[in-house]
C-alpha cells in the first residue's frame, strides 16, 4: 500500500532514514517494520524561525517496494536517414533543441566552436594558472555552454511546472541524481556536470545525429527571406533549417546579425559585481545560529530585491559554497560569475550584485562612462558606431566597456580588482584584502569609484538595505569582485510568438539565452525543446 504524507521536522530526521522511518511510523501509527520503502517527494527548508525545519512530502511504501525509476524514459529513435536540422551552439539550448529533434524524428547536426567538455577544462584551468584566454574555449564557450563549468542551479521563474520537470528528468536519464526531482532548489555541481553533457552527446551520436567541436559558425547561408543553412570558419557548408543557440557572450554573432541586416533590438541586462562571504558567516546568518550550518543542512542561499532610484538592484545567481571564476571569453576582458560543486563545501559563498540597466540609460547618467570609454583609441576603433543612437548593440558595446576598464584596474591580466563591502559602502580603498576563492588573484582597488556612478550608488544603496534586513550581512568580511556583466543577453534576435521563427527569415530559429529568450540553464532547456517542436511543425507543413 502507498501512502503520501506530509511532515515537517527537524534537519537530522530528515536527512538521516531509520530516523526518518521511526518519525513517519509514529504519525501512521504503524509497525516501522512494515514499511519496505520512503521516497521523497518534494524537500524544502524553512528557515524562517530559530528552529529551522525541513519540510517533506514523503511516499510511504507499506509492505510493497517502490518502483525502480519515477518517470518513464525518453525513448530516442535512429535518425541517421531523417532530414537534418542545423543546431549551432551545445549549450544547454542547443543541447536540449537537438534531443527533442531525435525524439521528433529529424537528425540534429550540432556545431560548436568550442572543445569538448573535457579538453574544455584544461583552457579553463590555464585562465587560473596562466591568465591566458582562449576565445573558442573558456567559461562560455565549448561543450555545455556556459552552464557547463557552473552551479548546476536547476531553478527557474518558469511557471509551468510539467516543462521544468521535463527538463530535470532529461538531466536524470542522463546520469544527474533524481534528488533535483525532489529539492525545491535543485542543483547539479560543477563536478557532476561534465558527465551529465557528455552522455547527452553521446545520446545525440548513437541516434545517428552529430556533434562537430571546434566548428564555429561565421555566416548564415541566406536566399530571398530564407536561411537555408551555414557557413563554418572552414568555409564548410551545412544546409538545412538553423536554430541559433549561440549564447550571451557570442558577441561576433550579434555583431554579424546586425551588419547582415538581420534585424535585433536592444534589451536591457543587469551589471555590477560578484559579493563574497566566508560560507560559515552566511549560515549563521540564514540559520539563526552562531555554530553555522551544523552536521545536517546545507550551505545557505540567500536572495535580495531592492529598489533604488528606479532601478532594480538584486542577487543573481547565488552559489553557497562555491567559487568566483574568471568568466572571460575574450583578450582585455576581466568578468567574474560564480560555480559551485555538488557538495557545495566550499569556505565561501558568493553571489552576483547587480543593477538593472536600460538602453535608454546610455543617452542618460551613463554617457558619460562611455565617452571616457571612448577616449581610449583601441576601444574607439571597434565601436565607432556607439553613437548611433539606433544600433542595438549599444549595450553590449557598454558590457565590453565595463570588462575592459576591470581588466585595466586589475593590472591588464586575469587579476579582479576587488574591494571590502562595508569600504565600498563608505567609499574607502580596502588596505588588504581577506583569502577569496578567485583563483587569479585579486589586487585591492576603489569600485567606488571607478564603476559608473549610476552602478556604485544603487549598489551601495542596496547593499544599506540588504544589511538592515540580515544582521550582519554588510560586513567588511565580505569582498566585491569586478565585474559581473554577463546576467543576460544585451540583445534580442526577434522571432515570430508562435512559429518561433525569424520574422524576416524562413528558416532561422533563434533560441536560449542569447537570443534573448531564456535566463538560466532550465529556461535555455526549455526554450530549445520549443525551437526543436517549432521546426518540426515547420517540416511538416
Ligand atoms: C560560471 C557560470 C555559472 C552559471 N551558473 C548557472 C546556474 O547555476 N544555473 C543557471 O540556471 N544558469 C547558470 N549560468 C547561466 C547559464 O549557464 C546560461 O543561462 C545557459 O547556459 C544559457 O544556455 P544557452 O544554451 O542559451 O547558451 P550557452 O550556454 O551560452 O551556449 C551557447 C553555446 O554556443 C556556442 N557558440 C557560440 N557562438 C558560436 C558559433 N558562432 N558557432 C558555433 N557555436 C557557437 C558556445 O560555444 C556555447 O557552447 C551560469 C553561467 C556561468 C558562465
Amino acid at each position: 500500500m502507498l501512502q503520501t504524507l506530509s511532515v515537517r521536522v527537524v534537519p537530522r530526521t530528515a536527512c538521516e532514514e531509520s530516523e526518518l522511518r521511526r518519525y513517519v511510523a509514529q504519525q501512521l501509527a504503524i509497525d516501522a517494520r512494515t514499511i519496505k520503502d520512503l521516497r521523497i517527494r518534494r524537500r524544502s527548508i524553512d528557515a524562517r524561525q530559530r528552529q529551522v525545519m525541513v519540510n517533506l512530502t514523503v511516499d510511504v511504501y507499506i509492505n510493497e517496494t517502490a518502483p525502480a525509476l519515477d518517470f518513464p524514459p525518453i525513448a530516442y529513435p535512429d535518425v541517421s536517414q531523417a532530414r537534418p536540422v542545423i543546431v549551432v551552439g551545445a549549450g544547454p539550448g542547443g543541447l536540449f533543441a537537438a534531443l527533442r529533434l531525435i525524439e521528433l524524428g529529424l537528425r540534429p547536426i550540432v556545431l560548436e566552436r568550442g572543445k569538448d567538455v573535457h579538453e574544455r577544462r584544461k583552457d579553463i584551468a590555464a585562465i587560473s594558472r596562466h591568465h591566458t584566454i582562449n576565445s573558442e574555449s573558456n567559461y562560455s564557450f565549448g561543450e555545455g555552454g556556459a552552464g557547463a563549468f557552473s552551479d548546476g542551479k536547476l531553478y527557474t521563474r518558469s511557471k509551468k511546472r510539467g516543462n521544468v520537470e521535463r527538463i530535470l528528468q532529461v538531466f536524470c536519464q542522463h546520469g544527474a541524481s533524481t534528488n533535483i526531482l525532489v529539492d525545491a532548489h535543485p542543483h547539479i555541481g560543477t563536478d557532476r556536470l561534465p558527465r551529465v553533457i557528455e552522455s547527452m552527446r553521446k545520446q545525440i551520436i548513437t541516434s545517428g545525429g552529430e556533434v562537430h567541436f571546434q566548428t564555429r559558425v561565421d555566416a548564415l547561408l541566406q536566399q530571398t527571406g530564407k536561411i537555408c543553412g551555414v557557413r563554418t570558419q572552414n568555409g564548410r557548408e551545412w544546409e538545412g533549417p538553423v536554430i541559433l543557440a549561440t549564447g550571451h557572450s557570442a558577441r561576433d554573432v550579434y555583431r554579424y546579425l546586425y551588419h547582415s541586416g538581420i534585424r535585433v533590438e536592444a534589451k536591457g541586462i543587469a551589471v555590477g559585481v560578484r559579493l563574497e562571504h566566508p560560507s560559515f558567516l552566511i549560515d549563521s546568518i540564514q540559520y539563526h545560529s552562531r555554530q553555522g550550518r551544523g552536521r545536517w543542512l546545507p550551505a545557505a542561499e540567500y536572495s535580495y530585491v531592492a529598489q533604488s532610484e528606479g532601478r532594480g538592484v538584486y542577487s543573481f545567481c547565488m552559489c553557497p559554497g562555491g567559487f568566483v571564476v574568471p568568466a572571460a571569453s575574450g583578450p582585455e576582458q576581466v568578468v567574474v560569475n560564480g560555480m559551485s560543486p555538488s557538495n557545495r563545501g566550499s569556505a565561501w559563498s558568493n553571489s552576483g550584485m547587480v543593477v538593472e540597466t536600460r538602453p535608454e540609460d546610455l543617452d542618460g547618467e551613463l554617457h558619460s562612462f562611455m565617452v571616457e570609454a571612448m577616449a581610449d583609441e583601441a576601444f574607439r576603433a571597434s565601436h565607432s558606431d556607439f553613437d548611433e543612437s539606433s544600433n542595438p548593440l549599444r549595450l553590449m558595446y557598454f558590457q565590453e566597456a565595463l570588462e575592459r576598464a576591470c581588466w585595466l584596474q586589475g593590472g591588464r591580466s586575469q587579476m579582479a580588482p576587488a574591494q571590502r563591502m562595508a569600504d565600498f559602502v563608505n567609499r574607502r580603498l580596502s588596505f588588504d584584502l581577506p583569502k577569496s576563492s578567485y583563483s587569479p588573484g585579486l589586487v585591492s582597488s576603489p569600485l567606488h569609484f571607478w564603476l559608473p556612478d549610476f552602478v556604485s550608488r544603487r549598489l551601495r544603496d542596496g547593499f544599506n538595505q540588504f544589511g538592515r534586513r540580515s544582521r550582519g550581512f554588510l560586513t567588511n568580511e565580505a569582498i566585491i569582485i569586478g565585474v559581473e556583466t554577463r546576467t543576460s543577453s544585451p540583445v534580442r534576435i526577434v522571432r515570430h510568438p508562435e512559429a518561433l521563427c525569424h520574422p524576416d527569415w524562413v528558416g532561422l530559429y533563434p533560441c536560449g539565452e542569447g537570443a534573448g529568450y531564456a535566463g538560466g540553464i532550465v529556461s535555455a532547456a526549455i526554450d530549445g525543446e520549443r525551437c526543436a517542436d517549432a521546426v518540426a511543425a515547420w517540416y511538416a507543413q
